[in-house]
């Protein structure tokens, strides 16, 4: 058995114990950083490009760590969908972002959508429609006033499953948009029979138009083929003049991006965009 565990050892170089241990305690941190209220959201103004007008905005969390200071949702979301911290996560984020919308009108700013990003993880839940429901009973926000964002790959991994979700969500009146779109692989014979109100183009569709001949014209299809299924258009990621008047061209009706604003707190969002 002594062998053995001297064997088992070398595998494990000291490289590699520290590594892990450090995963570990990330993942602890991440259980602790839901207690102590460590998360935050941030919130992206979403224009009308034709008007500029604040149409909605999305909901994107931050780990505000005590040590490593702020921490974008890239590093610990895959972490969290890994050991399914990603549920109470995104119920969170959920009730936050409900609640946070709420309380703007009752500061009388004028409505705007609310979206909320939802995980593979937290799509597949059984009870998701019940906590949605149950969250806009206690936050008070009308349901209209959410969309949620999922992404192609949740709905093609199971694709009647999550079609009755979006029927259940629907029914109450959520919307749903589809996020990142082009980058998963949507049979878009399938496409038309999900209750959706919109797709937002991916950011990698996005960055290098009106330039790159390829990226426009999947841009353009992607906004014509939207328009033929009556769904609105969101344009991710727009930091320049020029990508806006392009899509601004194809009839390409919402953006967020740089141009606008990167995400901001709920304060800075409320003071340079939310006219009472
Ligand atoms: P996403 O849903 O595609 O969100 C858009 C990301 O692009 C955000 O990154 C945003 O800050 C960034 N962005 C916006 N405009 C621009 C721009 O003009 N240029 C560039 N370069 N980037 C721009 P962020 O906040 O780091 O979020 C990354 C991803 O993490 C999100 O991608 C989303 O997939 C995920 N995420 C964020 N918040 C949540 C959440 O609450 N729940 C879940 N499940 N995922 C989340
Ligand atoms: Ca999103
Ligand atoms: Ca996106
Ligand atoms: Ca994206």
């Amino acid at each position: 058995a002594k062998e053995r565990g001297k064997n088992t050892c070398q595998y494990f170089t000291p490289d590699m114990n520290a590594r892990a241990r450090e995963l570990l305690q990330f993942e602890s941190g991440l259980r602790q950083a839901l207690e102590q209220q460590q998360l935050v959201l941030h919130y992206q103004p979403q224009v009308d490009l034709m008007t500029g007008d604040l149409i909605g905005v999305e909901a994107l969390v931050r780990w505000e760590h005590p040590e490593r200071g702020m921490v974008p949702p890239g590093d610990f979301i895959p972490l969290a969908e890994e050991t399914g911290l990603i549920v109470p996560i995104g119920e969170w984020v959920l009730r936050t972002a409900c609640a946070q919308s709420r309380a703007w009108r009752q500061a009388g700013f004028s409505p705007v959508r609310m979206a909320v990003n939802i995980s593979p993880r937290q799509f597949r839940q059984s009870d998701l429609t019940a906590r949605v429901d149950e969250i806009l009973r206690e936050t008070g926000l009308e349901p209209g006033a959410l969309e949620l964002e999922v992404t192609e790959g949740m709905i093609m991994n199971d694709v009647e499953a999550a079609i009755a979700t979006m029927e259940e969500l629907g029914k109450m009146g959520v919307l749903l948009a589809i996020d990142d779109f082009g980058t998963g692989y949507s049979s878009l014979g399938y496409l038309k029979r999900f209750p959706i109100a919109g797709l937002k183009i991916d950011r990698s569709f996005v960055r290098d138009i009106p330039g790159d001949t390829n990226d426009a014209q999947i841009a353009a299809s992607v906004i014509a083929l939207a328009h033929n299924m009556n769904l609105r258009v969101v344009a991710e990621g727009i930091e320049t003049a020029d990508q806006l008047s392009f899509l601004r061209d194809k009839g390409c009706e919402h953006g967020q991006g740089y141009f606008f604003s990167p995400p901001c707190t709920a304060e800075e969002l409320a003071a340079r965009f939310l006219a009472a």
